[in-house]
């Protein structure tokens, strides 16, 4: 099965990466929703966080963990906001595992 977020891990596809490791990979949104918005994806495909299982919270644990020198790299560790939209009515539309990174500007709570 094709998947974006897959070739794009494997380097088929190009993308701007932000931070690079054997478990996961940051890069820039092509459609970005505020100055800083970045995608962490695991290199593994995962459905969405309803598919986690024991491995796959032990890479979710991974991806959390790399975030403060991730928002310290983009200059936004002092304020950000982390996403992951799971299923279609919470606005998930490429169905491999991300976690937006938010940042630069005011964000309204609840959200839209
Ligand atoms: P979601 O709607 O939560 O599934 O988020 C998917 C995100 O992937 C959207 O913000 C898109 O702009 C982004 N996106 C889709 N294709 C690419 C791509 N080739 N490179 C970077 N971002 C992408």
């Amino acid at each position: 099965m094709s998947c974006i977020f897959c070739d794009i891990a494997g380097g088929k596809i190009p993308s701007q990466k932000v931070y690079e490791d054997d478990v996961m990979l940051a890069f820039k949104d092509l459609n970005p929703q505020a100055p800083v918005h970045v995608l962490l994806i695991p290199k593994s495909h995962i459905d969405s966080l309803a598919q986690i299982d024991g491995a796959g919270a032990q890479t979710v644990a991974h991806m959390m963990e790399k975030i403060p020198a991730i928002t310290k790299t983009l200059g936004c560790e002092e304020s950000f906001r982390i996403v992951s939209n799971c299923g279609a009515q919470a606005g998930q539309s490429v169905m491999h595992l991300h976690f937006h990174l938010l940042a630069g500007r005011q964000f309204a709570w609840p959200p839209g």
